[in-house]
């Protein structure tokens, strides 16, 4: 993490980890080295998750001139969401944050949303190219992912996810001022805050009193890109063991106990489809470590 100058870890970043740790480390590496052809597929994903978020609220711009300024957006998202899904209603975008296994991790669930067995039901939307579902370790990279989003979530509504961790791991300030801009939206929607630190404690007790409960259902819906229609759903069964056993071993890498490793044999399948197959050291010396973390940092591109 101290390579890559990382305070947090993204819970997208992790999946893609779990689907080939090089692939996802050359992607941190070689930024610009991503096909065109992914790059478009990625972006039309993200418009469809936009137009899905705009069915339900409205987005605002607001300037953010400090990181204390981007978190409070975050919070703030929060804590207009909160009293919707107290009410039995349905969010979409809501942001997810918490130290699990010693690592700070980030992330941002598409829609929260209660079944009508009275359920709360994470829904993620997955788009696809093709006309078809998934193959079996696509689908794994998926349910590692929304399985990541409950640890978070639960630990944030049952209070193991506290201010001081946020501060401590983002290394925030919760003395500074709000920005105008950020004061303004606050005012707007109901809070009084000046200070970072305030609107922080106001978060933190809007999820731990709120009585909201754990997720109890995943769903992951595969959709086609070009018309939109649904390709099927999965839902997935939470092994709390498996995934965090899973999780402390790609930590592994972050926290520098370890290389990175490309795939096993019986994956090689996945280096025919890869971006950088052409200099993967990984799959070049047969499956051997690559000798990426033995290269200086400021060779790094990034
Ligand atoms: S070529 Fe294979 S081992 Fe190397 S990064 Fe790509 S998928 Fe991973």
């Amino acid at each position: 993490m101290e390579r890559f100058y990382l305070r947090c870890l993204w819970v997208s970043d992790l999946s893609t980890q779990s689907w080939c740790e090089q692939q996802m480390v050359y992607g941190k590496e070689l930024p610009g080295f991503q096909s065109a052809e992914k790059a478009a597929v990625l972006g039309a994903g993200a418009s469809i998750h936009l137009a899905r978020e705009l069915e339900l609220h409205d987005l605002v711009n607001i300037h953010t001139s400090t990181k204390e300024d981007a978190w409070a957006v975050k919070l703030l998202n929060i804590l207009s969401m909160v009293p919707i899904l107290q009410s039995g209603g349905t969010i979409r975008e809501f942001p997810v944050f918490g130290e699990i296994e010693g690592v700070f991790l980030v992330g941002v669930i598409d829609e929260l949303h209660y079944t009508s067995k009275g359920e709360l039901e994470l829904a993620e939307l997955k788009t696809r190219k093709r006309p078809m579902m998934p193959l079996e370790a696509q689908k794994e990279k998926d349910r590692f992912q929304v399985s990541l989003y409950k640890c978070i979530f639960d630990a944030m509504v049952k209070g193991q996810v506290t201010s001081a961790s946020l501060v401590h791991h983002m290394k925030l300030s919760p003395e500074l001022l709000l920005g105008s801009q950020v004061q303004k939206h606050a005012h707007q929607g109901g809070f009084t805050v000046k200070s970072f630190g305030d609107l922080l404690e106001l978060a933190i007790l809007s999820l731990t009193l709120s009585d909201l409960p754990v997720i109890d259902a995943l769903k992951i819906e595969y959709s086609h890109q070009e018309t939109d229609a649904v390709l099927g759903t999965e839902m997935v069964v939470f092994e709390e063991n498996r995934v965090r056993e899973k999780l402390r071993h790609h930590l592994g890498y972050w926290t520098g106990l370890r290389e990175p490793q490309g795939v096993d044999v019986k994956e090689a399948w996945k280096c025919r489809m890869c971006d950088y197959a052409t200099i993967c050291e990984w799959r070049k010396s047969g499956g051997r470590r690559a000798s990426t973390l033995e290269q200086p940092a400021q060779k790094m591109s990034r």
